[in-house]
């Protein structure tokens, strides 16, 4: 809305690495940064949001080949994953940027060619304590074990030995340089205490950077050297200028950069702090105004990662719930600089409580009166008590506060206003009771003036939560008869009583429907199996022709037989559900297919050595029947 606005404002994810699927942390991140873009623009400025994936370096192309892919075809796909994630998370990002991208590539070898050519990129020699897993050579200052290796501190696996040519950037220069620029700029690192952090790593000095490898071959090639090829964070990092328009779109790049905010987690901090300024000083861009780490989501009080094998999958959640219980949830519970522990109790009393019961049933409620007691407009009668202005001066306090929170990005503080203000309306409802006052003909001009004043309210509460909750807020004023979403009116111009005469509402529908745990826990669960099958595990399952030998009924039940079959190698008895679909006889001589290799099972006292396959069709069974030159014991794939 705020394209010609003065006022700019650009902010970014890290790009995600395309060997790792998306996961909580990933959507953090990327909410976060939603929720302060939309806030901006609501705030008069025009934004830009960057967000996209790092695609180079050895992980990649390990993985890939363990894949039969190529790197590029598996980061495509999970590319895929990522945008159709954010799209269902309501994600309205400005560029997605890979570093697979001709215009990336092409502006990274650019600025490696010009700072080479004013000597802040040379080449050697390097040998260093290298960890293969998190593809970096270990700092100095990690200690040496008593045989002489290096334990990498980031995953405690041990790094090998390595010595390689390599183009190196001089880090060493910039140590003054950044420490002067800290001094300046104390706010360039939050939250605070991570600023200090970054001080004293600098303070301990800095070598130069190896910033090329000869042994990875998926990557940037250095021009006129391209056994060289660029190294992971020299690469990455650039991003932020290529994916602005950095030698493609001069007047985007002009006009947004410096970044306002770069958000990150506080695990790559040092990258961002450290590397990232140096470089930009040496290329002679200016500097980002803000880098600031957030904290991690644990579950069950440890970092989630791929290793650990306690990555949450945000598309579970989102099925169950949709975007807005996840984006209040994240963002609700904790500040953004601290830790966070995941649990699903607490994200669904957050859903039920929070959610249902104050918002939604405020909603439902008061639409619902408007509808049955005015025929759904919103009718202002009676003169304003004191009671009822109370609700009208408590907003403008509410706003400014909400304001500062949002800008000062505390979320959660920005939702705890909201929600204590929410509090205000449920009250103001509770001690005028409407519903009691609608019984009373007489009352009916006491009547419109509560459910006028509820109304105003509801609608700068929709207004409010429209960074972090966008559909909801979509909703509540399509409820209340507003053509146009919240995201439409600046934040200055935003007043408590700006309804139009007579203006015409809308039936509600439930916004936040409550959850019982112990269904979501089992939803999860089905979704989990039915999801993590990949072909390997596939690959596990013995699944052969049998011929059936014998059938007969299972004493005392009407569903089960009992079957004795031929794999050619062996025989095996198997106990199958389908005493419905067929007698005994008519199976004998069939065959079909069964899975050979399934732990044995007792059903009803009989012992089962396996399982046969059947479809499904309207809760009855129905086998495959294969004709009869096919041999027993044939493979089924
Ligand atoms: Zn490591």
């Amino acid at each position: 809305m705020a394209e010609n606005s003065d006022k700019t404002f650009y902010i970014t994810t890290p790009i995600y690495y395309v060997n790792d699927i998306p996961h909580i942390g990933h959507t953090y991140t990327t909410i976060i940064a939603d929720a302060i873009s939309r806030f901006k623009k609501m705030d008069g400025y025009d934004v830009f949001f960057l967000t996209g994936t790092d695609e180079h370096g050895q992980k990649v192309e390990k993985s890939a080949a363990e894949k039969s892919m190529t790197p590029i075809e598996l980061a495509d796909k999970v590319v895929m994953r990522f945008k159709d994630l954010w799209k269902a998370l309501n994600i309205d990002y400005d560029y997605f940027i890979r570093t697979t991208e001709l215009l990336h590539e092409k502006g990274v070898q650019k600025i490696f060619k010009s700072l080479q050519r004013q000597g802040d990129i040379y080449k050697g020699d390097y040998q260093g304590h290298y960890c293969v897993s998190d593809e970096y050579y270990l700092p100095e200052d990690v200690p040496l074990e008593k045989d002489g290796s290096k334990i990498c501190p980031d995953c405690g696996k041990k790094a090998i030995i390595l010595k390689e040519e390599s183009y190196f950037f001089r880090l060493s220069a910039y140590e003054k340089k950044l420490l002067d620029f800290y001094a300046e700029n104390p706010e360039f690192v939050r939250p605070q205490s991570r600023m200090n952090e970054v001080v004293s790593f600098v303070k301990s000095g800095l070598r130069d950077l190896s910033i090329t490898r000869t042994t990875v071959k998926w990557g940037i090639p250095v021009l006129e050297d391209t056994d060289h090829s660029v190294y992971v964070w020299f690469d990455a990092l650039h991003n932020y200028v290529t994916g602005l328009g950095y030698d493609w779109n001069l007047g985007l790049f002009v006009r947004f950069w410096p970044a306002d905010v770069h958000l990150i987690g506080k695990d790559i901090l040092r990258f961002h702090a450290v590397f990232w300024p140096a470089f930009l000083m040496a290329a002679g861009f200016d500097l980002p105004k803000c880098v600031y780490g957030h904290g991690w989501w644990l579950k069950d009080e440890t970092k989630m990662s791929k290793s650990k094998g306690n990555v949450l999958d945000p598309q579970v959640i989102l099925n169950t719930f949709g975007s807005d219980s996840l984006r209040y949830f994240l963002l609700r519970e904790i500040p953004i600089g601290l830790d966070g522990n995941f649990s699903h109790e607490g994200f669904i009393h957050r859903v039920n409580s929070d959610l249902a019961n104050d918002l939604g049933n405020l909603v439902q409620r008061t639409m619902t009166m408007i509808q049955n007691y005015f025929g759904g407009t919103i009718t202002e009668m009676d003169k304003a008590e004191k009671e009822d202005k109370k609700l009208a001066k408590e907003f403008k306090a509410v706003k400014t506060k909400i304001h500062q929170y949002y800008e000062d990005y505390s979320l959660n503080k920005a939702l705890e206003e909201i929600w204590s203000y929410i509090n205000t309306i449920n009250k103001y409802l509770a001690d005028n009771e409407p519903w009691k006052l609608a019984k009373n003909e007489e009352n009916r001009g006491r009547l419109g003036r509560i459910l006028y004043q509820a109304a105003c309210a509801l609608r700068v509460i929709g207004y409010f939560v429209y960074p972090v909750m966008p559909d909801s807020a979509d909703k509540i004023w399509t409820f209340l008869g507003e053509n146009k979403s919240p995201a439409g009116q600046c934040f200055s111009e935003l007043q408590f009583d700006q309804f139009k005469p007579k203006q015409k509402t809308r039936k509600p529908e439930i916004l936040f429907p409550r959850v019982d745990l112990k269904e979501f826990l089992k939803e999860e669960e089905k979704e989990k199996t039915m999801a993590t099958i990949n072909f390997n595990e596939f690959k596990k399952m013995d699944l052969r022709v049998a011929h059936i030998l014998e059938a007969e009924k299972v004493e005392g039940t009407d569903k089960l037989l009992k079957l004795k079959v031929d794999l050619s190698t062996e025989q095996r008895q198997l106990v199958a559900g389908v005493a419905q679909e067929y007698a005994p006889e008519e199976l004998v001589g069939k065959k079909i297919a069964i899975i050979v290799n399934l732990e044995p099972v007792v059903i009803r006292g009989v012992e089962s050595q396996g399982m046969v396959l059947a479809a499904e069709v309207g809760g009855k069974a129905v086998f495959a029947f294969y004709p009869d030159d096919v041999p027993a014991g044939s493979k089924v794939v």
